[in-house]
């Protein structure tokens, strides 16, 4: 028996909490899961909102930007299908919380955001963490990282109103790309791109609603 007031839950009932809603939304891929409850969202909200982190919620984080919604992060997360030797390429750093959870799933992180302050942010939370597989960098990510090219998976998370040229050519062959595609005011469709032999194939998983992908580097807010 807990003598907490109801709105005061324990950490553990928190977790529980926060593990359930997941799999409610379909989250089940058990690694995915392990992934999440070692991931603790709360040091990724700072401010206002950092008392929200355990709802599935997307919140706002600085530079006008959000933190996405813990169900959808392990939706994307799930269907990048990621093995212990991928090397993947997030676009879209933000509060660094889905780079920290794919750091838990695959080898090497490489992530990228058009706003500096949210990079150096988001690096020493993965510092703190001792996440020591991932690279933080300031860029504008439409263009991936052709130094580090190709990956074996790549995702996305911002809305193109098509999946980026550039991040295509520098998924392997056999990768997986997870792109959230429509204009940024409009409903958006979570697309997965497979790379074959064959060619391009692309299926639609859910619709969804993410902040739009914009060119060049941004001011800091
Ligand atoms: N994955 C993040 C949420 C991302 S919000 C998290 O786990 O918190 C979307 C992010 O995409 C924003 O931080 C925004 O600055 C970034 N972004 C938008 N266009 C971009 C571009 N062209 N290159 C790199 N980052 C971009």
């Amino acid at each position: 028996m807990s003598d907490l007031p109801e709105d005061h839950p324990s950490d553990a009932e928190r977790k529980m909490q926060f593990l359930y809603a997941l799999r409610s939304k379909g989250v089940t891929d058990s690694l995915v899961l392990n992934a999440m409850e070692a991931i603790d969202r709360g040091p990724f909200i700072r401010g206002l909102f950092a008392g929200r982190a355990y709802e599935d919620m997307p919140l706002p984080i600085a530079c006008g930007q959000t933190i996405s919604q813990p169900s959808v992060v392990g939706l994307m997360t799930q269907a990048l299908e990621i093995s212990p030797r991928d090397k993947v390429l997030e676009i879209g750093t933000g509060s660094g919380y889905q780079a920290a959870i794919l750091s838990k799933l695959a080898r090497r992180v490489y992530t990228i955001d058009r706003h500096s302050r949210l990079v150096r942010e988001a690096r020493a939370i993965f510092e703190a963490l001792d996440l020591a597989n991932i690279t933080a960098i300031t860029a504008d990510g439409s263009f991936g990282l052709p130094e580090q090219a190709p990956f074996d998976r790549i995702i996305v998370t911002a809305a193109a109103e098509d999946p980026p040229g550039p991040l295509l050519a520098q998924l392997k062959e056999g990768g997986i790309m997870v792109v959230p595609v429509g204009q940024s005011d409009a409903v958006q469709h979570l697309i997965r791109v497979r790379k074959s032999a064959q060619g391009l194939e692309y299926d639609e998983l859910r619709a969804v609603r993410f902040v739009p992908l914009l060119e060049g580097l941004g001011k800091d807010t």
